[in-house]
């Protein structure tokens, strides 16, 4: 078994309507009086949420201002925007509101806030945080990405390439889950996002930094997607289903915050810098046509992935079991309704070696490697085409 080291987990506050809580709850956790620079999503401002959370805390006593320029796919320079925002409020915490996005912002800005140097400085952990960042509050309205829950931040530089930063100072000090506040997700995103939270948990499991203390977690995120997602899609304002999707992703975001992703986000991202296609839908493409090769290399940890998401052993070993495993994924991606072909957004197999250059970088490379099996060049390529050509 691998050495490992367990990460403290962050703090949640679950419940429909909790959202009014935010005013007690920010004093609870940070002191009274603060000054939160509120870091919203378009569609969090256009829903009213974000001027809900800020007359809440308001009303506690906190003063409250609003970034709203938060931008799917942040660049670098959105987070430096973000980050001088918080310095000319002179803010002493940070509350991200909406989707990965938002999420990814206001984290990085809030560890960043405290130097002059831009959030580029800190891509792929090339240096530590300068230890100086604001408090974090989380409050996602998608579920999917666990933001809420990792010290990640993922983003792009000034040039489009998809980088990430890692350190404690990106955890949260709340995630604070509302299940009222995803109800109007379009069902397409309701889907990418709930499929994102699966392939969290799958490469969690199955990756070469698994351990047993993450599987209960995992299995439980795989089990409550499978049950709830194709509900949460179907009927959009079904709290219960928006709640037990939410639990999933948080979950997942947990495990993924001990030992991270695998192949499905090494290939996924690269198919997010090649053809801007959704996060969540990327991953779900990408583990569908590596899944096959991922449970040959290590089918007792796909027997319990498979267990996890409902397939009956019936008296079948555990090669037998999993083998199972790709045929059940691809379907149920197809129930929720989540699009497999790619020839929609522009791809299509002469994209092969764009994509296949994608993954072999300094960003994507580590995710392949930490994979449970080896890739090389033609590997690449096989599930690239295989991706670009799936129908
Ligand atoms: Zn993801």
């Amino acid at each position: 078994m691998q050495p490992f080291d367990l990460p403290s987990s962050v703090p949640v506050a679950f419940g429909a309507g909790r959202l009014g809580d935010l005013g007690a709850l920010a004093t609870d956790r940070l002191g009274p009086q603060q000054r939160f620079l509120l870091v919203a999503d378009p569609f969090a401002v256009s829903a009213g949420l974000a001027e809900r959370l800020s007359q809440g805390l308001e009303e506690a006593g906190h003063k409250t201002a609003l970034f709203s320029k938060v931008v799917s796919d942040p660049r670098e320079g959105d987070i430096d925007a973000c980050a001088a925002a918080a310095r000319a409020f002179s803010a002493s915490a940070v509350i991200a509101l909406g989707g990965g996005s938002a999420m990814d912002t206001g984290k990085l800005a809030a560890a960043i806030v405290g130097t002059d140097e831009g959030s580029a400085a800190f891509a792929l952990t090339t240096k530590p945080f300068p230890g100086n960042g604001l408090p974090i509050i989380a409050i996602p309205t998608t579920s999917g990405t666990g933001a809420e829950m990792t010290a990640v931040s993922v983003f792009s530089l000034a040039d489009g390439t998809k980088v990430w930063s890692w350190g404690p100072e990106l955890f949260p000090k709340l995630a604070l889950l509302d299940p009222a506040v995803t109800v109007s997700l379009p069902a397409s995103l309701t889907a990418a996002t709930g499929v994102d939270a699966l392939v969290h948990a799958i490469e969690s499991m199955t990756n070469r930094k698994a351990h047993p203390l993450n599987d209960p977690a995992a299995m439980r995120a795989i089990g409550l997607v499978r049950r709830w997602l194709p509900r949460a899609v179907a009927d959009g304002a079904d709290l219960e289903a928006r709640g037990q999707i939410q639990i999933a992703a948080c979950l997942a975001g947990a495990a993924i915050a001990v030992n991270g992703c695998a192949v499905a986000h090494g290939l996924g991202h690269a198919l997010g810098t090649v053809g801007h296609v959704h996060h969540g839908r990327a991953v779900g493409l990408s583990l569908r046509v590596a899944l096959a090769g991922n449970v040959a290399a290590t089918p007792e940890r796909h027997a319990l992935v498979a267990e996890a998401f409902g397939i009956e052993r019936q008296g079948r070993d555990d090669a037998a079991l999993a083998a199972a495993l790709p045929e059940a994924y691809d379907a149920f991606l197809r129930e929720v309704g989540l699009e497999i072909s790619l020839a929609g957004d522009g791809l299509s197999g002469g994209d092969v070696d764009r994509l296949a250059a994608a993954c072999d970088t300094e960003e994507n490379q580590p995710m392949f490697d930490v994979t449970c099996r080896n890739f090389d060049r033609a590997e690449v390529e096989r599930l690239c085409h295989a991706m670009l050509t799936a129908a």
